[in-house]
């Protein structure tokens, strides 16, 4: 019963999706997901789309060398950004550098995923992650915002995480006054109560958060992965 309840208080959404992108300058009306075939709260099987408890402890990852002079920039951010989820969440990142060389391989690195960039000014992104268990397994960065500001690209790097750990936009919820001109689809489920302050949240989607994990976004991740 004291689960059930924390459940329905507590606001990160979590949902299965194949993959998500998060827009740059795109209007919120534009923002879509991927695809709409995925249940609230739980897979085909019904249970919520996470990591398993031992999943949860081998998520490895290898960083492209096509960043370049850009590699430390963006092997900092992420060692930031994976250490505040840690912190708060039991599960463990892992940055593997001797599987950097194989990071481009098209039939996939031998990391459970890979870092990579698009060096397209065109490229409508600012980042592109994946949730637990999808086929694609890559977050990539848009060049102009690992060069760019590191606060910013450090914000990017915890919100493209959080979708790794199963974190939906926050911002679609019918409790944003927003939510109408930035809803993607309605397979998601509340972890906690509505958070505007959640590094989930697009700030042009009425988000009022900085740039690192909100107080509700260290609670419902904790409770996802206790
Ligand atoms: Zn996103």
């Amino acid at each position: 019963m004291k689960r059930i309840l924390q459940m329905l208080l507590l606001s990160i959404i979590v949902t299965p999706v194949l993959a998500i992108n998060c827009p740059t300058d795109r209007p919120p009306a534009t923002i879509t997901t991927i695809n709409n075939k995925l249940t609230v709260m739980t897979d085909e099987e019904g249970s919520r789309r996470i990591w398993t408890s031992e999943d949860r402890h081998k998520l490895t990852y290898c960083i492209s060398n096509r960043f370049k002079e850009l590699k430390p920039v963006i092997i900092s951010a992420l060692e930031m950004a994976t250490k505040d989820w840690m912190d708060t969440a039991n599960v463990t990142f892992q940055y593997v550098p001797e599987a950097d060389q194989s990071c481009d391989n098209r039939k996939g690195p031998t990391t459970l995923f890979s870092i990579s960039i698009n060096t397209s000014r065109r490229y409508p992104y600012a980042g592109r992650a994946f949730f637990p268990y999808d086929e694609r397994n890559t977050i990539t960065f848009k060049k102009s915002y690992v060069e760019g500001s590191y606060e910013r690209l450090l914000r990017l790097a915890r919100h493209e995480l959080g979708h790794v750990l199963g974190l939906r936009h926050e911002h679609i919820r019918k409790e944003n006054p927003y939510h109408q001109n930035c809803s993607e689809d309605d397979n998601f489920t509340p972890v906690t109560d509505y958070d505007s302050e959640s590094i989930m949240h697009y700030a042009s989607c009425g988000g009022t958060g900085t740039s690192e994990l909100s107080v509700k976004d260290r609670e419902g991740v904790a409770l996802l992965y206790p």
